[in-house]
């Protein structure tokens, strides 16, 4: 049994579009996997008349069902992908972490991640971690155990540890949300090869950036390039650290404004991805750590750290970011995953149907040269019979004229 409360918050989600949509579309190509399915069922029937269809048009129609399978596999695959980057020790993995809600990824001070991390869900009820290249499952218990292992392995910044949650402990990644953490921006990084190895199907990009300092060359110029390879991405930009702003409240609007006017320039004219009237909506300050904190409190974890002033404020903002987030990343992937699957679906639909229509207009041109034959077969025919009829009627005449003939000589000569 689920909490109600949790089930009520997974059918409002946003994420519910992506994950409806998926559903629809996979129970279409079942659809389409059955008509194809038939098709080459009823071809194979007519195929022993080898005048209506030809062997090519049945190997053409085969080809779908491995095609339309194809779909489906990818279709199966196929989730939302979130990639966050900024400088080491900004609060990247903690944003993850409280966003899946559990220390997840390891976080803090010897913990910087040092290549990419991708969390996903897992059916399974134990997490387990797969290095890239190989198949072996490692099972990880415990966030230090998955920080010991990460440190074990001499991994690089351009390698990917794929982590494998339990769906049924986090409500994004049962609803296909899949999350990168990068090394920092900062750790001399092959951005071009980051980009190309992991951001080109990600769907939304978070910037982690540290709302104790300005925005860094290093974390703008990532942006900068990963806009040429990609049009229009969807990017966030979290000012974390917020709580921080509790020290100085004299200076909190000022320096809020002032971090605000900067990220939007930076969207709206420098990478000129949204609008100005958009910037609101993707531009956050919040405290990660607090989030996080608060979350395995909800959980009854016993948290010692009290409250700082302003706690409740930072934690709404971290909500209505994961709200904005969730919209955003449900529809992107919708439309950049999915568009090419149905564009695909409804080509191979309209493929089959000419198929179709093709052997359909062979037979009725089958059917009526038959019928042609058939008529000149007919006229034969009943032109013999009137042939017939009139030798018949000849002869009878010609033997009533010999009768005749017989009979005149037989009277004469009696
Ligand atoms: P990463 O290297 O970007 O993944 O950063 P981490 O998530 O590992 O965070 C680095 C350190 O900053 C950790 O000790 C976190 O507990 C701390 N930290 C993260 N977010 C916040 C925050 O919002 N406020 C404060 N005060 N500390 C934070």
């Amino acid at each position: 049994g689920e909490p109600r409360s949790s089930r009520q918050m997974t059918e409002n989600s946003p994420l519910q579009i992506f994950v409806k949509a998926k559903k629809k579309i996979n129970d279409i190509f079942v659809e389409i996997e059955d008509y194809v399915k038939d098709t080459v069922e009823y071809m194979h029937e007519i195929e022993k008349h080898k005048e209506i269809v030809t062997s090519e048009k049945v190997k053409q129609s085969e080809d779908f069902v491995s095609k339309v399978r194809g779909i489906r596999d990818v279709l199966s695959r196929d989730h939302m992908k979130v990639a966050f980057f900024g400088r080491t020790s900004n609060g990247k993995s903690s944003v993850i972490n409280a966003m899946l809600r559990d220390k997840v990824l390891p976080s803090g001070i010897g913990h910087t991640t040092n290549c990419f991390l991708q969390v996903e869900g897992s059916p399974t009820d134990e997490p387990y971690l797969i290095l890239e290249g190989s198949d072996e499952h490692c099972a990880v218990d415990s966030v230090s155990q998955l920080a010991h292992a990460l440190c074990k392995e001499k991994l690089n910044e351009n390698q990917l540890v794929r982590v494998f949650w339990p769906r049924n402990r986090c409500l994004l990644l049962r609803d296909d949300v899949v999350f990168v953490d990068s090394p920092g921006v900062d750790v001399t990084p092959n951005l071009d090869e980051w980009i190309d190895k992991y951001c080109l199907d990600a769907d939304v990009f978070v910037l982690v950036a540290n709302a104790e300092s300005t925005l860094m060359v290093t974390e703008k110029n990532f942006f900068h390039k990963v806009s040429t390879r990609l049009s229009k991405p969807n990017i966030f930009i979290l000012n974390n650290r917020w709580d921080a702003s509790a020290n100085e409240p004299e200076y909190l609007d000022q320096v809020r404004r002032q971090h605000q006017e900067r990220a939007a320039d930076f969207l709206v004219k420098e990478l000129k991805v949204i609008s100005q009237r958009e910037a609101d909506e993707r531009i956050f300050f919040i405290s990660a750590k607090e989030a996080l904190q608060a979350r395995l409190a909800e959980q009854g974890h016993s948290i010692s750290t009290p409250l700082t002033e302003g706690f409740q404020t930072r934690y709404f903002e971290f909500q209505d970011f994961e709200r904005k987030f969730e919209e955003c990343i449900s529809k992107s992937a919708v439309k950049t995953k999915f568009d090419q699957h149905s564009q695909r679906g409804k080509l191979i639909a309209n493929q089959l149907k000419e198929i179709l229509d093709s052997i359909y207009s062979d037979a009725q041109q089958l059917k009526s040269e038959k019928l042609v034959h058939h008529k000149e077969l007919l006229d034969k025919i009943n032109y013999t019979e009137k042939q017939l009829m009139l030798i018949t009627q000849e002869m009878k005449h010609k033997i009533r004229n010999m009768v005749e003939d017989v009979e005149q000589r037989v009277s004469k000569a009696l």
